[in-house]
C-alpha cells in the first residue's frame, strides 16, 4: 500500500520547502522506495504557463508539456525521474473540473459545496498517481503558508485522508529566526504556526526547522513540548552551502529511518555512499569557471531574482561539477548594452556566456549584441531557445548581410523574418489564448553526423523539452546555410530547425529546447558539458582582462 508524506509550511513563504520535499524523496529513493512527489499551488492560475518569472521564479516544462511551478523541477533533479504535469494541482483545475461536473449533472442533484465536493476532487488528484503506478512513497508539498486563506482546503483534505485509511505521515517546514539585537534562535513563531495546523486538525508527525546555525538542544525540547511532538522528531535543517548537500543534513538525523518507523516500513538498502562522495567532491573544488548569463529577468523591487533562471543555473552547475570545475555565475543585464556598447567588453572576462529563454521584447536588442560580441570574440556561448533565435538574428544580420533581419516577435514588419511563428500559432495569438497553446513538452530532434551536437550527445536522435511560439522560418534555411551557420538538428520531418553551430568556434551552439531540464546532478546535460569543457579551454588562455564591472 502505498503512503504520502505531506509536507507544509508555516512562519514565512520562501523556506525552501521544495527543497525540503525533494530532499526527504532524494533520501528515501536511496534507501530503496519507489518514490514520486506531487506540487499543489493554491493560485487559480490552472498552470504556470502564463505567470512572469520575476514573479513566481522560472516555468518548469514537464515531458508531456505541462508548465509547472519550479518546485517540480527540484524533484525530478533529486529523485531523477520524469514527473508529469497532472502531479502538479491548483485551485484553478480543481474548481474547473467541478464546475464542469457540477454543468453535466454529475452530482445528481446535491448541493455542490467546498466539502466534500471540492475536497474529494483534490483527494482524487493526489491519490491518482498511486493508481497508475506502484508507488511506495508518494510526497504533497503543499504550497503557501499555513493561515494561508487559499490552502485552506488542501489541507482540510488531506486531513481527512488519515481518517479514510490513508498512510500519512505529516512534515511540517517552519522558520527559526535569530533576532539580531538578541542573538537567540526563537521558536514562538513555530509554536504559533503548529498551533494553527492543529486547529485545521492536522497535528504534525515531524516539524522541521529551518535555521541557520543547527538547532540546539534547548530550542528541540522546547518546540516538542509546546508542538506535542517526541523530541527526536524535530528535525534541523540549516543552512548548507550546496542545496543537494540538505540530503545528508538528513541522514545524519535519521530522518528517513523515522519516517520508515511511523509508516512501519522496512529500511531497505542504502546507496549512499556515491551521492556522499559527490557532495563531498564539490565541496573541495577550488578552480572557478565563470559564465555570463544575458538575461532580463532579474529585477523584483531592488532585488535580484535568480529563481528565473534556476534549472539553467542548476545545469550550468551540474556540468561544472562534471568538470571539476566551481561554477562562478554572472547575471549580466543586456539592457545594460542597449544603454552603452562599450561595455560589451565586459564579457572577455568570462570563460563562456549563455542566452537563455524569454519572451517579449524588453533587453533584446542588448542581447543580439552580445551575441555577436561573443561570436566575433571567440567567446564560448550557449543559445537556449530565445539564446538561439537571437542567434539566428544576429548571423542573418551581421554575417549574412540581411540588415533588416529579425524576429517575428520583435518586429511584426521585417522584411526578413527569419524567425517566424510556429504556423498554427497565428490563430491562437488572434484569438487570444495564450494558457498552454505554445509548443510544449518532449519533441525528438534527428541530429547530423560528425557535428558538435552529435557528437556531445552521442547519438543520432535525441529528446528535449520544448516552450515556444516561433521558430526558424524554413524560408532562411539555405540562406544561413550558406553563410556557414549548420543546423545541427531537425524535427524528423526536417522542418523545424532544433539545434545549430558554427564551425571555426571554439564553441557556438544553440538550441530551440531547453535541455537545461534534463540535467540532473551527477548526468549534466551534454549541451552544458559540452559548454563549460569550451569554457574550462578558454580560461587557460591569458589574454583576457578578468571583467571589471559585471552586472
Ligand atoms: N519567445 C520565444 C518564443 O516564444 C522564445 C521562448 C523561450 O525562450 N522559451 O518562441
Amino acid at each position: 500500500m502505498v503512503s504520502y508524506i505531506i509536507v507544509t509550511g508555516g512562519v514565512v513563504s520562501g523556506l525552501g520547502k521544495g527543497i525540503t520535499t525533494a530532499s526527504i524523496g532524494k533520501v528515501l529513493k536511496i534507501h530503496g522506495y519507489k518514490v514520486t512527489a506531487i506540487k499543489i499551488d493554491p493560485y487559480i492560475n490552472c498552470d504556470a504557463g502564463t505567470l512572469r518569472p520575476t514573479e513566481h521564479g522560472e516555468v518548469w516544462v514537464t515531458e508531456d508539456g505541462g508548465e509547472i511551478d519550479q518546485d517540480l523541477g527540484h524533484y525530478e533533479r533529486f529523485l531523477d525521474v520524469n514527473i508529469p504535469k497532472c502531479q502538479n494541482i491548483t485551485t484553478g483545475q480543481v474548481y474547473s473540473a467541478v464546475i464542469e461536473k457540477e454543468r453535466k449533472g454529475k452530482y445528481l442533484g446535491k448541493t455542490v459545496q467546498p466539502i466534500p465536493h471540492v475536497t474529494d476532487e483534490i483527494k482524487n488528484r493526489i491519490r491518482k498517481p498511486a493508481q497508475d503506478s506502484n508507488f511506495d512513497l508518494i510526497l504533497v508539498e503543499i504550497g503557501g503558508t499555513v493561515g494561508d486563506y487559499e490552502n485552506v482546503l488542501f489541507l482540510e483534505a488531506v486531513r481527512q485522508m488519515k481518517l479514510d485509511g490513508d498512510k500519512i505521515v505529516y512534515v511540517h517546514v517552519t522558520y527559526v529566526p535569530v533576532l539580531d539585537a538578541l542573538g537567540e534562535a526563537k521558536t514562538k513563531p513555530t509554536q504559533h504556526s503548529v498551533k494553527l495546523l492543529r486547529e485545521i486538525g492536522i497535528q504534525p508527525d515531524f516539524i522541521i526547522t529551518r535555521v541557520k546555525e543547527p538547532l540546539d538542544d534547548v530550542r528541540r525540547e522546547k518546540i516538542a513540548m509546546f508542538c506535542n511532538i517526541h523530541e527526536e522528531d524535530v528535525i534541523s535543517n540549516s543552512d548548507v552551502e550546496n542545496v543537494y548537500g540538505v540530503t545528508l543534513l538528513f541522514e545524519e538525523q535519521e530522518f528517513c529511518k523515522k519516517i520508515l518507523h511511523k509508516l512501519h516500513l522496512r529500511k531497505d538498502h542504502n546507496e549512499l555512499k556515491d551521492w556522499k562522495n559527490f557532495i563531498t567532491k564539490i565541496k573541495k573544488l577550488d578552480k572557478n569557471v565563470k559564465i555570463g548569463i544575458v538575461g532580463k529577468y532579474f529585477d523584483i523591487g531592488t532585488s535580484q531574482l535568480s529563481d528565473s533562471y534556476i534549472s539553467v543555473i542548476e545545469a550550468v552547475k551540474h556540468a561544472a561539477w562534471n568538470n571539476n570545475l566551481r561554477p562562478e555565475i554572472h547575471w549580466i543585464n543586456s539592457k545594460v548594452f542597449e544603454k552603452k556598447p562599450e561595455e560589451l567588453s565586459m564579457l572577455d572576462g568570462l570563460d563562456g556566456v549563455i542566452v537563455p529563454g524569454g519572451f517579449g521584447l524588453s533587453g533584446i536588442h542588448g542581447k543580439i549584441d552580445a551575441i555577436r560580441y561573443v561570436r566575433e570574440h571567440n567567446i564560448p556561448y550557449l543559445g537556449l531557445c530565445l539564446g538561439m533565435q537571437l542567434a539566428v538574428v544576429e548571423y542573418a544580420q551581421n554575417a549574412c548581410n540581411l540588415k533588416d533581419a529579425s524576429s517575428r516577435e520583435i518586429d511584426k514588419k521585417t522584411t526578413h523574418p527569419v524567425i517566424d511563428f510556429i504556423p498554427d500559432q497565428i490563430n491562437i495569438l488572434q484569438e487570444s489564448r495564450y494558457g498552454a497553446t505554445i509548443r510544449l513538452g518532449s519533441y525528438p530532434a534527428i541530429l547530423k553526423k560528425g557535428t558538435i551536437v552529435q557528437q556531445l550527445y552521442g547519438k543520432n536522435k535525441v529528446h528535449e523539452r520544448h516552450r515556444h511560439r516561433y521558430e526558424v522560418n524554413p524560408d532562411y534555411v539555405e540562406i544561413l546555410e550558406k553563410g556557414g551557420l549548420v543546423f545541427s538538428g531537425r524535427s524528423p520531418d526536417g522542418v523545424l530547425m532544433e539545434f545549430l553551430e558554427l564551425p571555426n568556434h571554439p564553441y557556438f551552439v544553440a538550441t530551440q529546447a531547453h535541455p537545461e531540464f534534463k540535467s540532473r546532478p551527477m548526468k549534466p546535460s551534454p549541451l552544458f558539458d559540452g559548454f563549460i569543457k569550451a569554457a574550462k579551454g578558454k580560461s587557460k588562455r591569458t589574454d583576457f582582462e578578468p571583467c571589471v564591472s559585471i552586472n
